[in-house]
């Protein structure tokens, strides 16, 4: 699950319908000193938001997790994945 890390950035997610979902995030990024905990509940919403929709789509991830941050009065998180611009 580590190694998936290099390849996957700050978290996956690992679902079906036959496994209980299952959110990987790489807890290391909490020791970078601009990290805040507004951006691990980013990562883990974005993650939870990819198991609730079923869904690959990383813009919709980002939409869903704000969706649930904004819903639990996390309002600076789900702004990290409102403004969250992609290449
Ligand atoms: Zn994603």
């Amino acid at each position: 699950m580590v190694e998936a890390l290099k390849t996957r950035g700050h978290g996956y997610c690992i679902y079906g319908e036959k496994i209980d979902p299952v959110i990987v995030f790489d807890s290391r990024l909490e020791s970078d000193p601009w990290w805040t905990k507004n951006h691990t509940l980013a990562v883990l919403a974005h993650e939870l938001g990819h198991i609730r929709l079923a869904s690959e789509s990383e813009e919709d991830a980002d939409r869903k997790g704000a969706e649930i941050l904004r819903a639990a009065k996390k309002h600076m998180a789900a702004r990290l994945l409102a403004r969250r611009k992609r290449d």
